[in-house]
């Protein structure tokens, strides 16, 4: 008979957005007519820009023709995004990045999982707690690690959610900063550290900015490659998704420096960019031109302007609930350079029990902290994807807590 991956048997079975929607339908059964507040789910709710809409159009009228018909691209991603990228994203910050350092794909999720393919198995793993679940999980799955030799570094309030330097001399650290799920940052000077303990010991940062768009605060670096040495340690994935509402139309980058490089069995040096390289043209057959086009109109001034009247939407219900959580009483992080907003639970109680209170007094749903690692505990996570009108009309009932 033939065998599966064992490893998959080793990963928690992940109940908590299952878990969440089962709580949520019961109570609304038993409660027919009640309107629910949904803030638990990740997932933006703005219809896409015009710009973005125009060039899909545009994009899609192309196919109708043999002249301008597009059948396979490249597997890195077409030259017109890639530059867009590389201008835009960070030679106009000041950052040395190349369009050949950067690789287009469907997603940060594919990135940030398939990113292990090129890793040894026996590298070390350090992630941070509570975490955004693919990384642990797509270690495990690989039999990288399981889940009780990947070390945790716990992010709570006892270290204002910034986590303390590894102890296990990790070869591979995941970072996520704005950080999903607590929507905290790190400054400048707080991620440097984090570049030179990769640098003296070796590892490979594996830096996530996903919610790089919803940055507000000067002091909180745009991309890790701000601090000098970053592109010798450093992978940075970033989304569309949550930048300009790409979560249904699906595309994402990833940079691998030139400078970066990795031991072999043998010793010898080798280009993560080739490898990375090599993996993408083996395993991936690029994103669409349809959606590469539509993330190419982000770039242009109109695109630019609509893309950010979007998140500074989203980022004014976050200002809202924050101040409407801390007038109920409740503490919050979060929700200022980030979609997320991160509540401890009051009088210490635990999350899934606050989840209860919000849902039952204030109909409001959340997720549990908890569900996204155990340092999560005591704490919920709400999120400012809604509508402004929702989030004032949550803002009303948190006065019933
Ligand atoms: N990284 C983080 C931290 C996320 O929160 C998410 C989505 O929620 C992703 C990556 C996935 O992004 P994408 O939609 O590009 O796959």
């Amino acid at each position: 008979m033939f065998r599966i991956n064992d490893n998959f048997l080793k990963l928690n079975q992940s109940y908590l957005f299952s878990q969440v929607a089962k709580k949520i339908n019961a109570y609304k059964s038993n409660n027919p007519g009640v309107e629910i507040i949904r803030m638990g789910i990740g997932d933006v709710t703005r219809p896409l820009a015009p710009s973005v809409i125009d060039a899909l159009h545009k994009a899609v009228d192309e196919q109708a023709s043999f002249d301008t018909f597009c059948g396979y691209g490249p597997e890195q991603g077409y030259r017109f995004l890639t530059e867009a990228i590389a201008i835009n994203d960070y030679q106009s910050r000041g950052i040395d990045i190349s369009p050949e350092e950067i690789f287009i794909s469907d997603g940060a999720k594919s990135d940030t999982g398939n990113i292990g393919d090129i890793l040894s198995l026996s590298n070390k793993v350090a992630l941070t707690d509570p975490v955004y679940p693919v990384y642990r999980d797509t270690n495990i799955m690989s039999g990288r690690a399981s889940d009780n030799n990947i070390e945790l570094l716990p992010c709570t309030a006892d270290n204002n959610f910034v986590p303390a330097l590894p102890e296990s001399n990790p070869d591979m650290i995941y970072l996520c900063y704005p950080n999903n799920p607590t929507g905290t940052t790190l400054t400048r000077s707080q991620l440097k550290e984090w570049v030179e303990y990769a640098q003296s010991h070796g590892a490979l940062i594996l830096f996530d900015s996903a919610y790089e768009a919803f940055i507000t605060n000067d002091d909180v670096p745009h991309s890790i490659y701000e601090i000098e040495g970053a592109k010798e340690v450093a992978i940075e994935f970033r989304s569309f998704s949550k930048t300009a509402g790409f979560t249904g139309l699906r595309c994402a980058y990833t940079v691998v420096p030139k400078e970066l490089k990795g031991e072999s069995a043998n010793g010898s040096l080798i280009s993560l960019n080739e490898l990375w390289n090599r993996r993408q043209s083996t395993k991936f057959n690029g994103a669409s031109y349809l959606s590469q086009r539509a993330a190419e109109a982000i770039y242009s001034e109109e695109g630019k302007k609509q893309v950010s009247e979007t998140i500074n939407y989203y980022l004014r219900n976050a200002s809202i609930l924050r101040d409407g959580l801390k007038k109920a009483g409740l503490t919050v992080y979060g929700g200022i350079n980030a979609p997320y907003i991160w509540v401890k639970t009051p009088d210490g109680i635990d999350s899934w029990t606050f989840f209860d209170i919000l849902l039952t007094r204030c109909n409001i749903a959340c997720t549990p902290g908890v569900g996204f690692g155990s340092a999560g505990e005591g704490y919920v996570r709400l999120t400012a994807f809604g509508s402004y009108e929702d989030c004032q009309l949550a803002v009303e009932r948190l006065s019933l807590l």
